[in-house]
């Protein structure tokens, strides 16, 4: 009886390790759903990010207010991806309300495509609001000239923090964007998330690629189903 019931125990102690071992390999993207009934939306949803950007419909999308402000920050290889948490309260308001920059990562490739192109990699922002809807700016990144964020990223790996960084730095000159309604890229594939994805991409150089994918090559979910949603394209 006593084997019996250290056998429960230990099923339930290895489907929650399960549940929360999702990567993108051996776990990978299409196994997602079947780690955990809390991920079902990985599977089942009908508004999955990422998507291929393509068809989109110009439109008036309303103007990403940025508040962004230089900040030091913590930096960190969570196991997925690079992230960088800044130290100072800063926000975006989009649509009336106001949403906080949580974190910066990084994917490498790029997760959405755009018209049909994959990028060497794609930075998000990820910002909450207080009622914790999540809005995602997205920018590609293509291999060029040096990324003065990216840099500064990178070197504070090694003591975790970062000297002073700057988002708008990670961001094109022309911040026209698509617009579209989504998901997490990521486990549990949430829904409702508001992405504005940067139109035009910017540079990082062949070594700090090089770097990034020897951290994490390939941490991109693929391209999901559109189903009914449309792309606005900003004009
Ligand atoms: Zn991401």
């Amino acid at each position: 009886m006593k084997l019996v019931y250290m056998t429960v125990i230990g099923l339930l102690v290895s489907s929650a390790v399960m549940a929360s071992s999702w990567d993108y390999v051996s776990h990978g993207p299409a196994t997602w759903a079947q780690l955990s009934p809390e991920y079902r939306l990985c599977a089942d949803g009908e508004q999955q990010s990422p998507i291929d950007l393509r068809d989109g419909v110009l439109a008036e999308v309303p103007t990403l207010n940025m508040h962004y402000l230089n900040s030091v920050g913590r930096v960190v290889d969570n196991g997925h991806e690079v992230q960088w948490t800044p130290s100072e309260n800063m926000s975006v308001s989009y649509e009336g309300a106001d949403y906080k920059l949580l974190q910066i990562h990084i994917h490498t490739p790029s997760e959405h495509l755009r018209e049909g192109r994959s990028f060497p990699a794609e930075a998000h922002m990820v910002h909450q609001d207080s009622s914790g809807n999540l809005l995602v700016v997205g920018v590609f990144l293509s291999q060029g000239t040096s990324s003065a964020f990216v840099d500064n990223m990178l070197r504070g790996l090694d003591r975790q923090t970062t000297t002073g960084l700057h988002p708008s730095s990670l961001l094109p000159k022309n911040k026209a964007v698509f617009r579209y309604t989504g998901s997490l890229t990521t486990p549990p594939c949430t829904e409702g998330v508001t992405w504005l994805v940067m139109q035009n991409d910017v540079s990082m150089s062949p070594s700090q690629l090089t770097t990034l994918t020897d951290l994490h090559a390939g941490n991109a979910r693929p391209p999901q189903v559109l189903h009914d949603r449309v792309v606005l394209l900003q004009r």
